[in-house]
């Protein structure tokens, strides 16, 4: 799977060629390409900001080294993922959604965002390109980087061959499934006592039934616990037969 960043600061990608990322790029199953809007630029100062039409603070990202950048860097089928605090909720399902394109292209922007016509352009349907305008939550950061690093990472796990095991990303909280509306409950690994705490009797059992039952009443006490605005979504058709008994 490809992935291509147009941002005004290519330095905070250096992570994506550490840990889980960098060994997935290694194998041929990733590749990223970090691109400088400023190379499309056009003035001595490749500037890429201007102020706001009808007023206000702050600047707002110029169209047109926008939609050269953008011209130069999709290509057919790719789709292009504009962080925004405006956008459509980025969730686990929408991960899953991302990871089925063969090519994704983030546009970072910064100051006051992206002039609104590069996404109007883009969004046209002769334009032949998918526009996702995303959130990461309901907080506003400085600018799109750190926003996509967080899509790419969710995104890339679920890229078949990414991670070891592909049965840990059905288990995950929010995984499409059994766990879907639920976060994951507690997970413990040896010593079975530390400082006084002990592991639940059951993990050590061996008994395979026992422990998945376990650890889906503990999804659920979590969830209810912890985020109800989930479990309201689960509705009874999410629940088990054995789930109604809690
Ligand atoms: N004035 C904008 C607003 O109120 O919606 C905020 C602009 S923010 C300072 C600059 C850039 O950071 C945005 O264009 C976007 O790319 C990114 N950004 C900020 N918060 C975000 C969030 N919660 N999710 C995704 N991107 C975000």
């Amino acid at each position: 799977m490809r992935f291509d960043i147009i941002t005004i600061f290519p330095e905070y990608f250096t992570p994506l060629s550490a840990s889980l990322l960098g060994k997935a790029q290694d194998r041929g199953l990733l590749s990223f390409g970090v691109h400088d809007l400023r190379e499309w630029a056009y003035d001595r100062h490749r500037t890429v900001d201007d102020t706001p039409y009808g007023g206000g603070p702050g600047m707002v990202m110029k169209p047109e080294p926008w939609g050269q950048a953008l011209d130069d860097v999709l290509t057919p089928g790719a789709r292009l993922v504009v962080p925004t605090p405006s956008g459509r909720r980025f969730t686990q399902k929408v991960a899953g959604e991302l990871a089925a394109s063969p090519q994704l292209v983030f546009a970072c922007g910064r100051y006051e965002g992206i002039d609104s016509r590069v996404m109007a352009h883009y969004s046209s349907p002769s334009s032949g390109v998918e526009v996702d305008e995303l959130s990461i939550g309901d907080y506003v950061l400085a600018g799109g980087e750190v926003a996509v690093l967080v899509m790419i990472e969710a995104v890339s796990r679920l890229v078949p061959g990414v991670l070891g095991n592909a049965e840990s990303v059905s288990d995950d909280s929010f995984a499409p499934g059994r766990m879907e509306n639920l976060v994951e409950g507690p997970v413990y690994t040896k010593p079975p006592v530390w400082r006084g705490l002990e592991v639940p009797q059951v993990l050590t059992s061996g008994h395979h039934g026992r422990i998945a039952r376990w650890r889906r009443d503990e999804a659920l006490r979590r969830t209810a616990a912890l985020r109800p605005d989930l479990l309201a979504r689960l509705g009874r058709e999410g629940l088990d037969k054995h789930d109604r008994r809690l």
